[in-house]
């Protein structure tokens, strides 16, 4: 079993380490990242003993303070030059993560990238609230090695609209995209970004997929089904269903608020619940649109699986529930490594 683990190159969608360290209290935040400090979910250490080989590194700014969760002020944009330098940082910080690890992480700016060793980093922008509505810092971005981008963190910017976390909620809440939101999924497009539609609200999910049309594959990064938790960040079949048929795929979400039918925060939940999202996204969208989104360092994992050390155990669940040793594959990371590669490759 955990031979299989050590073979499978575990692919993720989604940790906010990056976040995590960039406002974390100790000063030696980064080398706890690449010592083994203990502190979250994902670091070096345990992405090495759960068989990670890569995953996508949200650069998230600005975050709400708690108490905006509890009166929802948290609804609201950020704003852009605070958030334009905190992405800055974040930057940084995970380029000379790559420079100190001394080959242990790699940024991938390439296809080929995606199969060096050590920890695969590709660079995420969670929320496009750093980019000006005429997409100078887009160009910068990319130039610092940014290859996937998410519209929208659950709040609105001036590209498009996230959905709002009440529970349960269905995610058609708020317009579209704006005109600039289309400008900057076409500058996507042109420079081989990701566009990524998790937090995104459904009228901007329907209009990226019209954008996409005969293009890029649709993906969400960390997401699950509407159907088994009917959280406003979960997708519905007819989403499930047009990212199978656009090639896309899901990440499975693994945030215990995102998993249950009664959306509680508890990390008293069956890391079953996982593998149950991942078969109802399978039965819809198809094994090809399945994979892992697993919000590491983001969000609140079921006890059982705990971290990113946790993972072997994970896909044990997967293989108890009747997923083949070829479609754990696909599920663990051969799933993102083709839709990487299609968005990728000019
Ligand atoms: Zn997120």
């Amino acid at each position: 079993m955990r031979g299989f683990a050590a073979r499978v190159r575990i692919f993720d969608g989604h940790n906010d380490a990056l976040s995590r360290i960039a406002t974390s209290s100790r000063p030696d935040a980064a080398a706890g990242f690449l010592d083994g400090d203990g502190d979250g979910h994902v670091d070096l250490p345990r992405a090495a003993a759960g068989g990670l080989a890569g995953g996508c590194f949200a650069v998230f700014t600005c975050p709400p303070p708690h108490d905006a969760y509890e009166d929802g002020s948290y609804f609201a944009p950020a704003p852009h030059a605070p958030s334009w330098r905190e992405a800055m940082i974040q930057i940084g910080l995970l380029l000379r993560l790559e420079r100190e690890s001394e080959g242990r992480i790699r940024v991938a700016r390439t296809p080929a990238d995606l199969d060096a060793s050590g920890l695969v980093a590709v660079l995420h922008l969670e929320g496009a609230e750093p980019i000006g509505t005429r997409l100078e810092e887009l160009e910068l971005l990319h130039a610092a090695g940014m290859r996937s981008l998410g519209l929208t963190w659950s709040r609105p910017n001036d590209f498009a609209t996230g959905v709002p976390f009440g529970f349960p909620g269905s995610p058609d809440r708020g317009p579209g995209l704006s005109s600039a939101g289309k400008a900057l999924v076409a500058a996507c497009n042109e420079l081989r970004i990701l566009v990524d539609v998790a937090h995104l609200n459904s009228r901007g999910f329907w209009d990226v997929h019209a954008l996409q049309d005969g293009g890029p594959p649709l993906v969400a990064s960390h997401a699950g089904a509407h159907a088994l938790s009917p959280s406003p960040r979960n997708l519905t079949d007819d989403q499930l269903r047009a990212i199978g048929e656009s090639g896309g795929l899901v990440g499975i979400n693994f945030h215990t608020g995102f998993l249950r039918a009664d959306g509680a925060d508890d990390p008293d939940t069956p890391q079953e619940l996982i593998v149950a999202h991942a078969a109802h996204a399978a039965e819809v969208a198809g094994i090809d649109a399945v994979a892992l989104g697993s919000d590491f360092d983001g969000a609140t994992m079921p006890a059982a699986l705990g971290d990113a050390a946790g993972l072997p155990g994970l896909l044990d669940a997967f293989r108890a529930a009747g997923f083949a040793e070829g479609e754990l594959e696909q599920v663990a990371g051969g799933n993102w490594r083709r839709v990487l590669e299609a968005t990728w490759a000019a």
